[in-house]
């Protein structure tokens, strides 16, 4: 740990591929790839670390393959760190498409409808062969609204798995991360907490929020729980969230984040600026010569206007996908690595006050304020 403000950590990551300052945003790349982005953009954007689907990847193109090409990093040309999550959350999506029983989860492909299998044991094996710098547990993650027996009983469950997952060979220099689950329930949190914690995990991760629940839900749950994890182990808030939910977790303790919301939202039309976001498609960005964001250093916003994107955006023109997600991965990128020297600094309260003031102004109402202008 290097530098502590309140409960919010700085530290670093170590990986096989290099060290992380934490806390820190990986952009998630599914499929191999960050949609739209080159590694290139990545690096140019100053990532280290990104996300890769097991799920995914291990229906197209097959572990075997990207292995025989020499691992994930030398298949999609990465020369930073890559984390793989274990599939688990995507499984479990695919209700009504999927049997579960103690040994693992059947399911059917969203490709071609074969029926696949994951166990705690095969889904590490996926992961030892796409090599990825940190592996997480097969875990178990009931939805937003399961009453607290399904919780617990999925708490049980990926204890059962993860105890399972840390037998299983791993890829050298792999770390491995545990899954804390428990859904909103602060002391069923800290029960599994209490399970996950005592394996010889790495690192530790919240799975199961922002699936749902209501953000101020998941903030107190995060302001309770993160606290008591251990001091000296990494944390990981898997799939969250807004600039307001990574704030509150870089508040709480956390030290990494994912989540599809910059580049999905990107795609969308809506993009991030610090007083919340705005909607390209709103017809009052159709001449309006300024950058989407004065001062964001992001090609998009160095080199072309609103106007421009918001044409490119409506002609469905491709470049518009990179510009846009360049433009999000930077503001997500730079919003954790400010809240990182403010850390350093002792300053964090001074900076969360600052943003948290700036989203206030909710820009979904500042927006639709300009178009009636
Ligand atoms: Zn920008």
């Amino acid at each position: 740990m290097q530098a502590r403000d309140g409960h919010a950590r700085a530290g670093h990551l170590r990986t096989a591929h290099g060290e992380v300052e934490t806390p820190v945003f990986m952009p998630v790349g599914t499929q191999a790839s960050v949609k739209a982005l080159s590694g290139g953009d990545l690096e140019a954007l100053g990532a280290r670390i990104i996300l890769g689907n097991t799920y995914h990847l291990a229906l197209r193109p097959g572990p075997e393959l990207i292995a025989r090409l020499g691992g994930l990093h030398a298949f999609q040309s990465w020369r930073g760190a890559i984390l793989t999550d274990s599939g688990g959350y995507q499984v479990f999506s695919l209700r009504g498409r999927r049997t579960l029983d103690d040994d693992g989860v059947t399911f059917q492909s969203h490709l071609d409808g074969s029926l696949q299998r994951f166990t705690p044991e095969g889904v590490m094996g996926i992961q030892r062969a796409l090599a990825s710098d940190v592996a997480m547990v097969l875990d178990e993650c009931p939805p937003s609204d399961a009453p607290p027996e399904q919780v617990r009983a999925a708490m049980e469950r990926t204890t059962r798995w993860a105890r399972r997952c840390v037998e299983a060979e791993r890829a050298p220099g792999q770390l491995r991360f545990g899954i804390v689950q428990g859904g909103t329930d602060v002391a069923l949190r800290l029960e599994h907490l209490q399970a996950i914690g005592e394996l010889p995990f790495e690192g530790l991760a919240l799975g199961g929020l922002g699936v749902g629940e209501p953000p101020p839900v998941m903030h107190a749950v995060l302001a309770a729980v993160v606290p008591r994890m251990p001091e000296d182990r990494p944390r990981y808030l898997m799939g969250v969230g807004t600039p307001i939910d990574l704030l509150a977790g870089i508040e709480a303790g956390i030290d990494m984040f994912d989540c599809v919301m910059p580049t999905r939202n990107a795609r969308n039309g809506q993009l991030f600026v610090r007083t919340g976001r705005l909607n390209i498609a709103n017809a009052v960005h159709r001449d309006d010569p300024r950058p989407v964001e004065e001062g964001c250093p992001c090609e998009a916003c160095r080199r072309y206007t609103r106007a421009y994107l918001a044409h490119l955006f409506r002609a469905k023109e491709l470049t518009y996908y990179r510009l846009a997600t360049l433009h999000n991965l930077q503001h997500y990128l730079d919003l954790v690595r400010a809240a990182r020297s403010a850390i350093l600094e002792g300053r964090l309260a001074a900076y969360l006050q600052e943003r948290r003031a700036a989203l206030a102004q909710d820009e979904s109402t500042v927006d639709s304020r300009q178009s009636t202008v």
